[in-house]
């Protein structure tokens, strides 16, 4: 095991992170460094930076030089077309109002391979019936992306960051308008094909943050306040201090992960 883990590649490492909005420091000297075949889950309570993270990795948000390397590379000299064959996003909000059809939209994914002026070839076709099959879109392909239902609009966004075929996915609560079933089949999705990515993923359910992901990271405020796999992030203490709210930890008996039940305070 320590030879495997000495050949791993630092695929996304992050020195010294920190984001301000209009001075006010949001993400306060994060360090860590992600890596390939593995899903990890980031954690926190509303407003502790979770997802201005994500926007810092992913170039939405400007970070500071050095300090995202992607594959050794600062982020800020990697081109968007680049960024988009290496790290593919999912986004919080999706909001499209433009009629564009499922499978255009789908296929938008292919755009970083393409040139200028090149058309999408049959190869192109291919990728993205794959993806639309495994995420359930392939019977909504003529519909306009208008005309869906939040939990369809995130399968397909699933389908079009698959077909960008890259080696990062990052997803900002990606189960949010899902409902139980896609929730579990949308990580399971991501959780199978994770030996050749980088998952990172925001997650607010921390059970299923627990059943999936190989490391969790708990945000406070700004700052990684745990890290490590799910029974050294997930215990009483650290839930206490960062949602204050009192729980109990017992072992899942299927996965088991540690499994959450919160105590409510009696009033
Ligand atoms: P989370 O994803 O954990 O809910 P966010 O990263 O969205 O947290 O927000 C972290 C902090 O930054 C919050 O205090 C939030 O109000 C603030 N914030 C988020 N986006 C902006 C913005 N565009 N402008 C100013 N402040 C922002």
């Amino acid at each position: 095991m320590k030879g495997m883990d000495i050949r791993m590649k630092n695929h996304i490492n992050i020195k010294n992170l920190s984001f301000a909005y209009d001075g006010k420091e949001v993400i306060k000297n994060v360090s860590i460094n992600f890596h390939k075949g593995k899903f990890y889950s980031i954690i926190g309570p509303n407003g502790s930076g979770k997802s201005t993270f994500i926007k810092n990795i992913s170039k939405i948000l400007l970070p500071k030089a050095k300090s995202v390397f992607i594959e050794k590379d600062d982020i800020m000299n990697i081109s968007s077309k680049n960024l988009a064959k290496k790290m593919a996003v999912i986004p919080q909000n999706i909001l499209i109002d433009y009629e564009f059809t499922v499978f255009d939209i789908v296929m938008m994914g292919r755009n970083p391979y393409k040139g200028r002026f090149q058309d999408f070839d049959r190869e192109d076709e291919k990728i993205v019936k794959k993806y639309m099959d495994i995420t359930n879109t392939w019977h909504l392909k003529d519909k306009l992306i208008t005309q869906l239902s939040g939990g369809e609009t995130q399968r397909v966004i699933a389908a079009r960051a698959l077909s960008q075929e890259t080696d990062i996915v990052l997803l900002d609560e990606p189960t949010s308008h899902l409902d139980i079933q896609y929730q579990v089949e949308f990580l399971s999705l991501f959780k199978s094909l994770k030996k050749d990515k980088v998952i990172i993923s925001v997650l607010h359910d921390l059970n299923l943050a627990s059943i999936y992901s190989d490391e969790i990271i708990m945000i406070n405020k700004g700052e990684i306040e745990a890290i490590g796999n799910p029974w050294e992030v997930i215990n009483k203490e650290n839930i206490k201090k960062v949602y204050n709210l009192s729980v109990q930890i017992l072992e899942n008996p299927i996965s088991h992960c540690p499994f959450i039940i919160p105590i409510p305070t009696m009033d």
